[in-house]
């Protein structure tokens, strides 16, 4: 109560050492879950930065984690929402990006048709630590025509540098973790 947002919404993250291998420091969005009024704050911090775009707007969420910040925004701007997930989920004709992780490599995948040649998309996910994830996320976007006209992550990893992988789009985050 009484902390201004972003130390409110970084106090909330648990970091849990050595998840899922040794050397990871997990940044654990569910306890921010937990704090209501953090969610909240987090929610209308990210929405006061998205309403500075006035133009028509794609939303596309990153798999899972990505997926819980995205509808109030979406819902709030009037946005259509595109999920891109893990293969073998989605269950029409779908484009393949394959990308590594800070632990391991994956694939992301989107329904061919979701996003129209020309349409400014928003790509979200909870935390940028490389930037493969949103890297590959770019260029699946670009590969069907879509304009990428900026990133959002709550969290960001400085040190790994990802932000200089996004291809100079700009990069809105709400808290850095070192
Ligand atoms: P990267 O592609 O290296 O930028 O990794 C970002 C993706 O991996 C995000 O979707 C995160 O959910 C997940 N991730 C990577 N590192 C961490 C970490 N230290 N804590 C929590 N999630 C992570």
């Amino acid at each position: 109560q009484g902390r201004p947002p972003r130390p409110r919404i970084a106090a909330a993250i648990r970091v849990v050492p050595d998840f899922p291998k040794p050397g990871i420091m997990f940044q654990d969005i569910t306890t921010l879950l937990l704090d209501p009024e953090a969610f909240k704050t987090l929610s209308t911090c990210s929405l006061s930065v998205t309403l500075t775009w006035t133009s028509r707007w794609s939303q596309v969420r990153i798999e899972a984690r990505g997926f819980i910040f995205g509808p109030p925004i979406a819902l709030a701007i009037g946005a259509k929402f595109v999920p891109l997930r893990k293969p073998k989920k989605l269950p029409g004709e779908v484009i393949s990006e394959n990308y590594d992780l800070e632990y391991g490599s994956d694939c992301l995948q989107m329904h061919v048709g979701a996003v129209q040649p020309g349409e400014r998309v928003l790509i979200v996910d909870d935390l940028v630590a490389t930037g493969g994830t949103l890297r590959a996320a770019i260029s699946l976007l670009e590969r069907v025509g879509a304009e990428v006209v900026e990133c959002a992550c709550v969290i960001e990893l400085p040190e790994l540098k990802g932000r200089e992988r996004l291809d100079g789009k700009p990069l809105y985050i709400l808290v850095e973790s070192h």
